[in-house]
C-alpha cells in the first residue's frame, strides 16, 4: 500500500526545513510495519505555501497513491480542499485522510462537507493514523468493515452518517512514540545545519485565536533520556541550529533547566530558536541560555489587560519587560510578538502595544497578521520604529489603500483574508475573479460596495470573530458564508 503523508510548508519554512508531525507520522508507520503484516510505501510531501494548484496536482498524484493522509494547520484546508478533490477524480480509489490542529472540533462538519474525505483523525494523530491504514487492510477482506475499533476518529456509519468512535487516551508516555532521529538505524531524515525538534507537546493555555493549545488532553514531555539520543543523533549529523517546535518552551522552568543543560552538553549545536513565555524565566534559567546563543520569540499579543483576558493569555507584563531586558543585555536575540485585529480592539489599542513593545531597547517587533501598508499609520511606526514584517510567505496582496481610515482596514482584514484565499484558489475562483476584474474599478470601490451589500444582507464581518473559542474555525466558517455572498453580489453586478 503506497502512503503519502502531506503537509504545507511552515510559515517560518526558512528556519524550519521539515515537517515534524509528518516525520512522526512517518516514524510510527515505520516502527510498526511488521505489525501491519502488509508492506507498505510512505513518502512525504511538503507543498510550497505558493504552489500553483496545478502543480501541487500533479506531484500529489506521481505514482498514484492509495491512501494521502493530509496534516491540516491554520488554514490549509481552505487551499487544499479544491486539490484533494481533483485528486480524487484523477484517483477515485484514492483513501482520503485529514487530521491536525485545524480539524479540531470540526471532524464530522468535514466529513459532511466533502463526500471524499474518509477518515478524520482527531486529538493525537499518530496511532489513530496506524490503526487506521490496518482497518483499511482489513476492509479490503471486510467490505462491511466501517473502523468501529479504531479510537479517536471520525468516519461514517452504515447509513452514511459521520459520526465519532470512542475517545483515544493520550499517548503517555510520550517516549512510547519512535523518534525519528534517532532509534532507527538511518533516521528518517537528513539534517542539514538545522534541526526542528520537538521537547514537549501540548499548551498550557487554551488561547482562543489558537487550536493549538486545545489540541492536546494534557502537556507531556519527552523523557531526558530520549532527549540525549536525539541531542547525540544531531550531533552525529553535524546540526548546528536547533528549532524547537514547543509552544512555550520554558513553561515548566525546572524542566526547562533540565533541557537546556543537555543542549549546552552538545559538540556542535551553537544556536537555538524557542517560544517563550517572557513572565517565566529564573535567574538559574538567565545563567542556563548564557552557555549559547538563543533567539526568543515571545507571545505578547496586547497590552490591553482586557484582551489578554478574553484571550485567555494573561501575562505579568512587568516581570516580562524585565526579563526580556535582561535576554538582550546577555546577547540574546528576542522577537516580540504583537497581534493585530483581536477582539473590541481599534487601532489606538495596537499603537499603544506597539509602543510598549517598540519602547524595549533592541527587541524585534512582529506584528501579525496583517501586512503594513504604505502610507497608512502603522507603516511611519514601522519605518520610524523598526518593526518586522513577517516571513515572506505572509506578504500578500492587501486590500486596504491609504485611504480607508485604520480602522476601517482593520474591519476588512476579513475580507481580505476572502479574496486571497479566492486568489490562491482558482480551481474554483476562476470564474468569480473574472467578474470582480471586469466590474470592480478599484478595490475600494468595490469592497465599499460589498461592505454595503453585506450590512443590507445583515451579514457579519470578520474580526473580532476570534472570540468564538476556535479562530481559525470561525474565520473559515465566515469566509465560506462571505464567499457565497460574493458569489450572488457578482451575479447581481454582471446580471
Ligand atoms: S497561542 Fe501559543 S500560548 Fe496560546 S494556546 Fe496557542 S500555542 Fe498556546
Amino acid at each position: 500500500m503506497r502512503i503519502r503523508l502531506v503537509s504545507r510548508q511552515h510559515p517560518d519554512s526558512e528556519r524550519v526545513p521539515y515537517s515534524l508531525p509528518v516525520l512522526q507520522l512517518q516514524a510510527v508507520l515505520r516502527a510498526h510495519e511488521e505489525e501491519l503484516g502488509f508492506p507498505i510505501v510512505v513518502d512525504r510531501h511538503q507543498l510550497a505555501r505558493e504552489q500553483h494548484p496545478a502543480r501541487a496536482l500533479r506531484s500529489l498524484t506521481d505514482e498514484a497513491p492509495d491512501v494521502v493522509a493530509l496534516y491540516l494547520d491554520g488554514d490549509d484546508w481552505l487551499a487544499l480542499a479544491p486539490i484533494v478533490e481533483a485528486m480524487v477524480s484523477l484517483l477515485p480509489e484514492l483513501t482520503v485522510i485529514v487530521g491536525g490542529p485545524a480539524t479540531r472540533g470540526r471532524e464530522l462538519e468535514l466529513l459532511q462537507r466533502h463526500p471524499f474525505i474518509e477518515v478524520v483523525l482527531c486529538d493525537e494523530v499518530e496511532v489513530a493514523l496506524f490503526e487506521t491504514i490496518a482497518g483499511l487492510h482489513k476492509r479490503k477482506s471486510f467490505p462491511q468493515y466501517r473502523f468501529h475499533d479504531v479510537l479517536g476518529i471520525a468516519v461514517r456509519n452504515e447509513a452514511g452518517e459521520p459520526e465519532l468512535t470512542l475517545e483515544r487516551p493520550a499517548v503517555e508516555p510520550l517516549d512510547l512514540l519512535p523518534s525519528p532521529l534517532s532509534g532507527f538505524a538511518e533516521p528518517l531524515i537528513t539534517l542539514g545545519s538545522t534541526a526542528v525538534y520537538e521537547t514537549h507537546r501540548g499548551c498550557r493555555f487554551h488561547c482562543t485565536l489558537c487550536n493549538y493549545g486545545g489540541s492536546f488532553k494534557r502537556r507531556r514531555g519527552f523523557s531526558l533520556e530520549r532527549v540525549e539520543a536525539d541531542i547525540a543523533a544531531i550531533d552525529a549529523a553535524g546540526c548546528t541550529e536547533l528549532t524547537l517546535t514547543d509552544a512555550l518552551f520554558n513553561d515548566d522552568p525546572k524542566r526547562t533547566l533540565e533541557l537546556v543543560q543537555l543542549f549546552n552538553g552538545s559538540r556542535t549545536l551553537q544556536r537555538f530558536y524557542a517560544n517563550l513565555r517572557a513572565d517565566r524565566v529564573t535567574d538559574e534559567l538567565h545563567r542556563a541560555f548564557d552557555a549559547k546563543i538563543w533567539s526568543f520569540l515571545c507571545g505578547i499579543f496586547s497590552t490591553r489587560a482586557e484582551t489578554l483576558e478574553s484571550l485567555k493569555r494573561e501575562m505579568d507584563l512587568d516581570v516580562a519587560r524585565t526579563n526580556i531586558e535582561r535576554l538582550i543585555a546577555a546577547g540574546h536575540q528576542v522577537t516580540l510578538q504583537i497581534v493585530a485585529a483581536l477582539p473590541r480592539e481599534g487601532w489606538p489599542d495596537l499603537a499603544r502595544s506597539l509602543d510598549w513593545a517598540i519602547s524595549i531597547s533592541g527587541a524585534r517587533v512582529r506584528l501579525l497578521p496583517l501586512r503594513i501598508v504604505p502610507g497608512t499609520e502603522m507603516e511611519l511606526h514601522h519605518e520610524g520604529l523598526g518593526l518586522i514584517r513577517g516571513p515572506r510567505s505572509w506578504r500578500s496582496p492587501t486590500l486596504a489603500t491609504p485611504d480607508l481610515p485604520q480602522a476601517e482596514m482593520l474591519r476588512l482584514l476579513g475580507i481580505e483574508r476572502l479574496l486571497r484565499w479566492l486568489e490562491r484558489d482558482p480551481l474554483s475562483a476562476g470564474p468569480l475573479r473574472g467578474e470582480l476584474a471586469r466590474h470592480f474599478d478599484s478595490v475600494a470601490e468595490a469592497l465599499s460596495q460589498f461592505l454595503g451589500h453585506l450590512e443590507t444582507a445583515g451579514v457579519e464581518c470578520i474580526v473580532g470573530s476570534f472570540e468564538s473559542g476556535s479562530g481559525t474555525r470561525a474565520l473559515e466558517v465566515n469566509e465560506l458564508v462571505l464567499r457565497d455572498e460574493l458569489q450572488r453580489f457578482s451575479a447581481s453586478v454582471a446580471g
